[in-house]
């Protein structure tokens, strides 16, 4: 199976960054149209946006720490896509 499209791989090493909206417009439009496509990846995209989220009630960063995102990607066994 050959697929022209970015791998999950690719794509989750950005997502922290698109979530934090700090990713260039182009990128985010590839995830946007991959996660339409990918239920993983939508779902670790909600995840990280409701991490993000609470994170952000419960304190005053802006950014999910990067010890947080790898709790969170160990958890939903995504450890693999982050080497
Ligand atoms: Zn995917």
């Amino acid at each position: 199976m050959t697929q022209p499209k970015p791998s999950c791989h690719e794509l989750i090493s950005s997502l922290s960054d698109f979530v934090n909206g700090e990713l260039e417009a182009e990128l985010c439009a590839k995830i946007e149209s991959h996660i339409a496509e990918c239920p993983n990846c939508r779902i670790v995209v909600d995840t990280l946006r409701k991490t993000i989220t609470l994170y952000q009630q419960t304190s005053a960063q802006t950014e999910m720490p990067n010890e947080v995102r790898s709790r969170l990607f160990k958890r939903l066994e995504l450890e693999d896509l982050l080497k």
